[in-house]
């Protein structure tokens, strides 16, 4: 027997709304002072009433959308009932048997529901156990809930689950969704369950057989909180599989319970056991109308959704043959795919219409690359220049810099005029790379750092040739040895002329003019 361990998870997001979830106090989860944004509806006071905010439902409805669910027509409120100082009312307006969506799906994990609901204040509690600070500037906030069905199945798959959402959260502009700030919040079901060899469930994805066909059944399952970075909820959840598979390796039985994160002592504890589990006394919200949702409006939402995440993935690779890591960063920042996206469009405009050196037409590069001009469409081979530099000497400074992609000195124009020195044969391959180096320390555009620096390729070729002869002279040997047909040879002096050069001429024109002078000789 072999274990497989299941794994679903409730995700709590707090919505990026003006103001509060059922009252005009500010939703700014900026705010540093506590119990400022407040007021007697969001603080629970006698005889006040609830509005609900519509843009709030809206961005709920968006996620749906986005993740392929069903919004659902009709949607009501209800009172979940329990005590705690951080619950000024003594019950939380959440969503029960009717929430917003039903359904969805986000990369092969089917979706169970989304609803919406009122978050709780903050609790600040002295380190001493003397007294608990509480803060409502949190209360009533708009949070959405998002729960799994159990189809998850490594802690790995949770985090990337938890990482995609995030992202759609982001490019919906649902929720900052930043966990470190609490606006993103995950908590873990976790099981176990022994199937027989070779009936490992799949993994990710169309190929996981359900739990039906796998002929198990699911094991008890164990609740853990307070996850609150993506390493946590990846840690928590391995931690607890491997206690749960000792558990039933020992011969014991798992409890059904809810347990807690310790961040520092990487592992769970136990909270609460099943038996004293709450009753929260659900009933509908009295307050508050039920509501009703016409497909007029769900379409009209519809065609507000933006670009998604694998829809960029995919586009992005196939538009610009960018390669799956370059194109997995520029999904994780938005800033540096405007950027991107930009030099491409700055790249694309110039080479609509141009003739090169040669009279050649587009962008047939000074890539010394042979049989380079057979090779696919033009445009292409540039993307594929520009996304070279981009993916691995750019960003490779912007990483080794730690620069902020709003702080960039560089802009994509400058970036582009930098791609178009290479195409152009004005510059080698050598010189842009210090060239960009430059760029990304001190902004200001590349025609002038060329000339700066001196780098210019050197190409006026009365110049070229008195070097190329000098080399030829100081290395007589070396032009004996190419002449009897040591290819080595030839290498290496194109390698003294590029010093001679600084790196500014091109090797095929080096190549080109040895062999012609040496020739002749
Ligand atoms: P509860 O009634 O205890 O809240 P739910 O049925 O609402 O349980 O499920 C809560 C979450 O637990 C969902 O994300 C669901 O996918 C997950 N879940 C349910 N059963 C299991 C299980 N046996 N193992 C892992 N996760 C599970
Ligand atoms: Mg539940």
């Amino acid at each position: 027997m072999e274990y497989q361990a299941t794994i679903g998870l409730e995700i709590h997001a707090e919505l990026r709304t003006k103001t509060k979830m059922f009252c005009a106090s500010k939703n700014d989860p900026d705010e540093k002072h506590p119990n400022v944004n407040i007021c007697p509806v969001c603080i629970g006071h006698p005889g006040t009433l609830p509005v609900i905010n519509e843009e709030a439902v809206k961005l709920v409805h968006k996620v749906g959308l986005a993740l392929g669910g069903e919004i659902q027509k009709f949607s009501r409120f209800d009172r979940k009932n329990y005590f705690y100082p951080d619950l000024p009312k003594g019950y939380q307006i959440s969503q029960y048997k009717h929430p917003l969506v039903l359904g969805g799906n986000l990369k092969g994990v089917r979706i169970t529901r989304i609803h919406l609901e009122e978050d709780a204040g903050k609790l600040i509690h002295d380190p001493n156990g003397k007294f608990s600070l509480v803060d409502f500037n949190r209360a009533g906030l708009p949070l959405m809930e998002l729960v799994t069905e159990p189809d998850i199945k490594s802690a790995k798959e949770a985090k990337n689950f938890a990482e995609e959402l995030q992202l759609v959260l982001q490019y919906l502009g649902a929720s900052d969704a930043n966990m470190e700030k609490g606006q993103m919040r995950c908590e873990a079901n976790v099981s176990v369950m022994k199937v027989p060899h070779g009936k490992t469930l799949g993994v990710f994805g169309d190929s996981t057989p359900s739990v039906e066909e796998s002929g198990a059944s699911l094991g008890t399952k164990v609740e853990v909180k307070n996850l609150n970075s993506f390493r946590a909820v990846e840690r928590a959840i391995d931690y607890e599989v491997k206690r749960q598979i000792e558990l039933l390796e020992s011969g014991k039985k798992v409890a059904q319970e809810t347990r807690g994160w310790n961040e520092n002592k990487e592992e769970t504890f136990s909270q609460r056991s099943k038996e004293s589990a709450h009753d929260y006394r659900y009933f509908p919200e009295p307050d508050l109308p039920p509501m009703e949702f016409t497909n007029e409006y769900i379409e009209e939402l519809r065609a507000e959704i933006p670009e998604l995440p694998e829809q960029k993935r995919n586009r992005l690779a196939e538009e610009y043959k960018l390669d799956a890591k370059a194109v997995e960063i520029l999904v994780k920042d938005r800033g540096l795919s405007a950027f991107w996206e930009k030099v491409a469009s700055e790249l694309r405009e110039w080479l609509s219409g141009k003739t090169l050196p040669g009279g050649k037409k587009p962008g047939f590069l000074a890539v010394s690359k042979p049989g380079f001009e057979e090779l696919g469409s033009v445009e292409e081979e540039s993307y594929k220049l520009a996304a070279n530099y981009f993916t691995s000497d750019f960003l490779g400074l912007i990483k080794e810099k730690e620069i902020p992609p709003d702080e960039l000195l560089v802009d994509p124009e400058n970036f582009a005029e930098l791609i178009k020195m290479i195409i152009k044969k004005e510059i080698t391959s050598r010189v842009a790379k210090d060239v960009l180096r430059v760029m990304v320390e001190q902004g200001g555009d590349p025609s002038t750092w060329v000339e700066k620096m001196g780098l210019g390729q050197v190409s006026d070729s009365a110049q070229l040739e008195a070097i190329v002869k000098k080399v030829i002279s100081e290395n007589q040997k070396a032009v004996e040895d190419f002449k009897k047909g040591k290819q080595q040879s030839l290498q290496f002096l194109v390698g003294q002329v590029m010093k001679e050069t600084k790196g500014a001429a091109n090797p095929e024109v080096i190549r080109t003019l040895l062999t012609k002078i040496i020739g002749g000789v």
